[in-house]
């Protein structure tokens, strides 16, 4: 989200002095003036989609053939331009659009691609030339070079691959290491793509701009927590636009008790899966049967929507929902479906379960951020953004990020000022570095959950 004109990836002399400015002068100003945000990116009135095409591609020559039919894809053309190389386009969803640019594409050999049960992947229905055209004998490997090209933005994301290693749909995840990938250069702009060479076995590899995390993958890990946590509970709070369920998640020692309630809303843009990891870990941390937890669990409720956008998720769109909207552009006018959704579903908690008192949205950026409501501006409730940060970012937590504080007053139309305005309460934007790994990420989760139970505990008293 502060991508488009801070871009570091700018040719030649300039690079240094480019990120030098990014760092140092694009932090400031976010929400208030948004000076990031394309003309015309912030209004929310339904917007018409550019056309895209759901297919598998096949290149006989090569025996090789990509496909973008599965939840979370986004390829939009496939060009090849010398033996077992190929020209990728990845085109936004609609312009203009902040920079997100969130690609993802299976590749494979022959004629049996076979993605079927991958995980996240169960609607994937592979057809066309490329399964007609598929080798009868391949080698046991070849190197493929593949360029993707970007239209309505620039490189952003360090791609991620998922390989199956057997007949049985297992996959293993890796990320694709530097020296396998680099940026080149192309177009009258000079716009910064990415090359990536990757050795194709004969099992097929998804190759995404991030972990793939779709409506999918979370129904799973919400139907596992509610089997394994007497505390959660799963509901629906409303549909999408297309009509995916947005799942709606409370944990709650004894709901038929009013107790002050925390509130967290999560992938409203969809590319941002580091930040859906820590909110992920984070949530899953409320749940524990520690005594922290159930300390917390008895004197709180939790509340939350963890991904408010499944289409433009399972679109792989860069970061609108499936009507071409910024959905935390929405949180005044609330024109999308899916805004209006979250929007009666925290308030009918907030009726049933007890009055807010801290509400939580999940992104990510380029680097970690907090952009917390400024200490001046008046709050109902207790302020708990600055007591949770001096907790939190002490070295005795282990918190395994280096944090930018940026406070903003409540003038933005972002789901953080909609939970300031509706219940007076101090709100947070949570800020992910979109270069973190898994491994922090659910780290970071759990350490947020337990240094902000000690810090709504303490508040309390
Ligand atoms: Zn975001």
């Amino acid at each position: 989200m502060i991508a488009r004109l801070c871009h570091p990836f700018v040719n030649g002399p300039w690079l240094l002095l480019s990120v030098l400015l990014f760092f140092a002068g694009c932090k400031s100003s976010e929400y208030k003036a948004y000076v990031y945000d394309p003309v015309g990116a912030t209004l929310t009135e339904d917007k018409p989609l550019d056309a895209y095409h759901r297919r598998t591609i096949g290149f006989a020559e090569d025996g090789v053939w990509f496909t973008n039919e599965f939840a979370g894809a986004r390829l939009n053309d496939v060009v090849r331009v010398a033996p077992f190389e190929y020209e990728l386009l990845v085109a936004a969803e609609n312009t203009p659009i902040n920079n997100s640019a969130w690609y993802g594409f299976g590749v494979g050999r022959g004629g049996v691609p076979g993605l079927e049960g991958a995980p996240g992947f169960d609607d994937v229905s592979i057809s066309g030339k490329g399964a007609e055209d598929g080798l009868r004998e391949v080698a046991d490997s070849v190197e493929l070079t593949l360029r993707i090209k970007y239209e309505g933005g620039a490189h952003r994301y360090q791609p991620t691959i998922m390989e199956r290693v057997d007949s049985e749909a297992h996959y293993i995840v890796r990320q694709i290491d530097s020296l396998q990938t680099r940026i080149i250069w192309q177009g009258v702009q000079n716009n910064p793509g990415l090359e990536i060479r990757v050795s194709l076995s004969q099992h097929p590899v998804l190759i995404t701009a991030q972990r793939l995390e779709t409506t999918h993958s979370l129904q799973d890990t919400l139907q596992a927590w509610q089997n394994l946590f007497p505390f959660v509970r799963i509901d629906t709070a409303g549909l999408s636009k297309e009509g995916r369920p947005i799942p709606g998640l409370t944990i709650s020692q004894n709901p038929t008790v009013k107790r002050p309630t925390l509130m967290v809303i999560g992938r409203q843009h969809p590319p941002e899966v580091p930040g859906y990891e820590v909110m992920r870990s984070f949530l899953r941390r409320f749940a524990a049967n520690d005594s922290l937890a159930k300390t917390f669990r008895e004197a709180f409720h939790v509340v939350a929507i963890p991904m408010a956008n499944p289409d433009g998720v399972d679109r792989g769109h860069w970061r609108h929902n499936a009507r071409g909207v910024d959905l935390n552009r929405d949180w005044i006018n609330f024109n999308q479906q899916e805004t209006q959704v979250a929007r009666r579903y925290f308030q009918e908690k907030a009726t049933s379960l007890g009055q807010p008192v801290y509400a939580i949205d999940f992104h990510s950026t380029q680097i970690h951020l907090m952009y917390p409501i400024d200490a001046s501006i008046p709050l109902q409730g207790p302020a708990i953004s600055t007591p949770w940060f001096e907790h939190l970012l002490a070295p005795s937590t282990g918190y395994p990020f280096d944090v930018v504080i940026e406070p903003f007053d409540t003038s933005g139309p972002v789901a953080k000022n909609w939970f300031w305005r509706a219940f007076g309460i101090d709100a947070l934007t949570y800020e992910v570095s979109d270069l973190s790994t898994p491994a922090q990420n659910d780290k970071a989760g759990v350490i947020a959950a337990e240094s902000l139970m000690q810090t709504l505990l303490d508040a309390l008293d």
